[in-house]
C-alpha cells in the first residue's frame, strides 16, 4: 500500500508543480514532471532545475523536455535492449552453423531451442520481429527436413547476415539525433561516462565544449521553426567538419551541442571552440526557397578540462558554467572554466 500512496503523492506533486509554473496539466507535461519528481531521469531533473534557475519554464521548454528525455529514453532503451539480446542469439546461431557438419540431430535440437527463443523475442518487439520471421521459418524447416540440412543452414546463414546488418542499422539510428545526424544525448551520456574514467585512469587530458546558439528563440520567432531546424543542421555540419578521430559530437538539447575531446588540452580545446565559433559567425544565412537574407547566427561556448576530482556530471557542470559566463559577457565567445583542483605545489628543496 505504501507504493500506492507514494505514487499518488508523486502524481499530486507533479500536478502542483505544473500549476505553480502555470503550465497545462496535459498528459505530456504530466509525464515529464512525474518522471522528474520520481527522480527517474537525472538528466531531465538537471535540465528542469537549470531552467528554473534561469528564470522559469515555458511550454516550449516543457516540449523540449518531453522530446529529449521521455521519447528518446523509451525508444533508445527498447531498441538497444532488444538488439543486445538478438545479437547474442545470432552469435550462437552463427557459431552453430559454422561448426562442422557432424551431429545433425544435436544441431536440430539446438535450432529448435533457438527458434522458440527468437519467437519469444520477436513477440516482444514487433518492429524487429518482422525481420526475424524469415529466420524463424528457415530454422523450422531445417528441423523438419533433416536431409536438406546443409542447404538450409546455408540459407539461414544468409538470413542471419542480412538480419545482422538490419540490426546494425537500427542500432545506428537509435544512437543518432534524427534532425542533425550527430550523436544523441543518450549516446553522449554513455560516452562521457566511459571517457571520464578511462582518461583519469590513463592520466590523459579530456576536454569538453558545451556550445549553444545565441538568441535562437528570436531567430525561430522571426524566421520560423523549419528555418531554425536548417540552422541546427548547419551548426552540426560546421562542428562536425572541425572534429576528427575519437572526438564525440552530440546534440545535447534543443540548440545546445556538446563536443567531447579525448587527448586534448584546455588550450587546444579553446582554440578549436573559437575556430568553430568564427566559422559559424562567418556564414551568411539564406532562406532556401526564397533566398532571403537571414543574417548570421552566433554561438557561445564553455570549455572545461577534466580534473582529478571530476565526475562526468561535474565536468559538464563546469563547461556549462563557462557557457553561462559566455552568455553573460555578451555571447558569441568562448569561455574556459577554471580547474576545481588546487594547483599542484612542488616542495622547495633549497631554503
Ligand atoms: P540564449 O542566447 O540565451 O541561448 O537565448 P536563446 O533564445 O537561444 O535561448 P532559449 O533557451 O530561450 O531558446 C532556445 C530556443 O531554441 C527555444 C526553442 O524554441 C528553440 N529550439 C529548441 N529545439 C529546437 C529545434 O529542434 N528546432 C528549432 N527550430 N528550434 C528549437
Ligand atoms: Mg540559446
Ligand atoms: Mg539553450
Amino acid at each position: 500500500m505504501r507504493s500506492l500512496e507514494a505514487s499518488h503523492r508523486n502524481a499530486e506533486l507533479a500536478l502542483a508543480a505544473l500549476k505553480g509554473l502555470g503550465l497545462a496539466a496535459s498528459p505530456r507535461n504530466f509525464e515529464v514532471w512525474l518522471a522528474h519528481v520520481e527522480g527517474r531521469i537525472p538528466a531531465l531533473s538537471r535540465d528542469i532545475q537549470k531552467r528554473l534557475a534561469e528564470g522559469g519554464i515555458r511550454q516550449s521548454h516543457a516540449d523540449e523536455f518531453y522530446n529529449f528525455h521521455i521519447i528518446r529514453a523509451d525508444l533508445a532503451k527498447n531498441v538497444i535492449d532488444i538488439v543486445e539480446r538478438f545479437e547474442n542469439e545470432i552469435i550462437s546461431l552463427t557459431d552453430l552453423i559454422e561448426s562442422s557438419g557432424e551431429n545433425a540431430h544435436e544441431r536440430g535440437e539446438q535450432l529448435q531451442r533457438f527458434s522458440s527463443q527468437l519467437r519469444q523475442s520477436a513477440e516482444q518487439y514487433p518492429g524487429v520481429g518482422a525481420l526475424l520471421e524469415g529466420v524463424i521459418a528457415v530454422t523450422k524447416s531445417v528441423r523438419e527436413e533433416n536431409q536438406k540440412l546443409e542447404q538450409r543452414l546455408a540459407e539461414t546463414s544468409t538470413e542471419v547476415a542480412s538480419l545482422r546488418s538490419n540490426i546494425e542499422h537500427i542500432q545506428q539510428e537509435a544512437m543518432q539525433d534524427p534532425l542533425t545526424g550527430v550523436k544523441n544525448r543518450k549516446t553522449f551520456d554513455a560516452a562521457i561516462a566511459k571517457l571520464v574514467l578511462a582518461s583519469q585512469e590513463a592520466n590523459e587530458p579530456l576536454a569538453l565544449i558545451m556550445a549553444d546558439v545565441d538568441h535562437f528563440k528570436t531567430f525561430n520567432d522571426r524566421w520560423g521553426h523549419q528555418t531554425g531546424d536548417q540552422v541546427l543542421r548547419l551548426v552540426a555540419e560546421v562542428m562536425s567538419a572541425n572534429t576528427k578521430g575519437q572526438d564525440i559530437l552530440a546534440r545535447y538539447g534543443g540548440e545546445e551541442f556538446a563536443l567531447l575531446l579525448p587527448g586534448t588540452t584546455l588550450e587546444n580545446a579553446v582554440m578549436l571552440g573559437d575556430r568553430i565559433r568564427r566559422a559559424i559567425e562567418s556564414r551568411r544565412l539564406k532562406k532556401r526557397r526564397t533566398n532571403e537574407d537571414l543574417g548570421v547566427v552566433t554561438m557561445s561556448m564553455g570549455v572545461a578540462l577534466l580534473a582529478a576530482s571530476d565526475s562526468a556530471e561535474s565536468l559538464i557542470e563546469r563547461a556549462d558554467a563557462g557557457l553561462y559566463e559566455a552568455k553573460r559577457n555578451g555571447r558569441n565567445q568562448v569561455v574556459s572554466a577554471p580547474s576545481p583542483d588546487p594547483p599542484a605545489t612542488g616542495r622547495q628543496l633549497t631554503g
